[in-house]
């Protein structure tokens, strides 16, 4: 029987893994040494309505443009906070280095979610639902607005 509540809302979701290296400044604990992570980046788009092809959002433009973003900025790159001023002396020394900063906040699962939020929304605008951010496999950190 169909339900009569309620309105239609469909959801899209990709999910990209990517590996990089962070550390925490001014943090005691595991994350404060230099180490790596594969993560995975898990993007949901949600809308009420689909287009004439019945498509929310193409899949493919959706992996291109987000995978291609991630690709170049935060794979294989070392994520550094702003202010790590011994950590970006370090990496300097390295010829071969790709390093992203992230201004006067730590490479954390939660920023990184929020991040990568607001690149996905210059692109998609409301359609965005979430933005989570997988720093192993079972702990995640989430974006969204409510
Ligand atoms: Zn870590």
């Amino acid at each position: 029987m169909a339900r009569d509540w309620g309105d239609d809302m469909y959801a899209d979701r990709i999910e990209l893994i990517f590996d990089a290296g962070h550390r925490l400044l001014k943090y005691k604990g595991e994350c404060e040494a230099p180490h790596g992570h594969t993560f995975k980046a898990e993007i949901i788009l949600s809308s009420e309505k689909l287009d004439q092809t019945g498509f929310m959002v193409d899949f493919v433009d959706l992996r291109d443009k987000i995978g291609g973003w991630i690709d170049e900025n935060w794979d294989h790159a070392f994520l550094a906070n702003e202010q790590d001023e011994e950590l970006l002396d370090a990496l300097n020394l390295l010829k071969e280095k790709k390093i992203f900063i992230f201004h006067n906040q730590n490479p954390t699962a939660e920023v990184m979610a929020k991040y990568l939020y607001d690149y996905v929304y210059k692109l998609y605008g409301n359609l965005v639902s979430k933005v989570r951010i997988w720093e192993s496999p079972n702990q995640y950190a989430e974006y969204f607005k409510r």
